[in-house]
């Protein structure tokens, strides 16, 4: 758990809990990427994350101190009214214990998706677990073993081995798919469809949130 400093003894022991989480924002949208582009589902983003993506695009994230601590009674009871499928991502959400957020929204019926890194490890109980590793700061075992999607982001030839290297830790029924950094698209785009055909264990993700111009 990241140690955040302005905060009261009892906030500290609630954080430990799960029971506080410093949430940088929450919104009802449509999953844009991955295996469930196009799905109804309300984003909780976490503050706080150490991994250190240079092309990172939501960098607001990364110190969580920034971001204003919420009881996660209050954050499930605004999510599961609006939506079945709850995305929790950051930041890197497994900076926190989840398990109390996880054991809530289920309670209310929810179904949760978790976006990753993996560079800590699980915590909670998660229905989808979509795994996208950094060079930075390797994803554990423990994530590897629970993702059920793969996405790893292309922003240089070298991504394609990354990729690989990253698609032979996970279950072999992780569904496998390569993203273009957004910077990086038009270059990409042809080298991955080309990579695809060649390689069909993938598949293309797109940032389709983008091209909707929706959050
Ligand atoms: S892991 Fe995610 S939030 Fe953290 S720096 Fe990388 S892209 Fe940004």
């Amino acid at each position: 758990m990241i140690n955040i400093t302005s905060t009261t003894a009892e906030q500290q022991e609630l954080l430990k809990e799960g029971k506080l989480l410093p949430i940088m924002e929450h919104f009802y949208t449509i999953q844009g990427e991955g295996a469930y582009t196009g799905v109804a589902t309300y984003f909780i983003r976490l503050g706080g994350c150490d991994v250190g993506c240079h092309w990172c695009d939501v960098k607001d994230s990364w110190d969580a101190e920034k971001h204003p601590l919420t009881l996660v009674e209050d954050i499930v009871e605004i999510a599961t009214s609006q939506a079945d499928i709850i995305v929790i991502t950051g930041g890197e959400p497994l900076m926190w214990d989840l398990s109390y957020l996880t054991k809530k929204l289920h309670e209310k019926g929810a179904r949760i998706h978790m976006e990753t890194s993996g560079a800590y490890p699980m915590s909670g109980e998660i229905d989808w677990v979509c795994l996208s590793p950094k060079k930075t700061m390797l994803p554990k075992d423990d994530v590897c073993e629970a993702a059920h999607e793969l996405k790893c982001i292309i922003f240089n030839q070298h991504d394609f081995k990354f990729a690989e290297e990253q698609a032979a830790r996970v279950g072999k029924d992780c569904v496998l798919y390569l993203q273009t950094e957004w910077s990086k698209r038009d270059k990409n785009l042809p080298e991955i469809v080309e990579y695809v055909k060649e390689n069909p264990k993938w598949r293309i993700s797109l940032q389709t949130h983008k091209y909707l111009d929706i959050p």
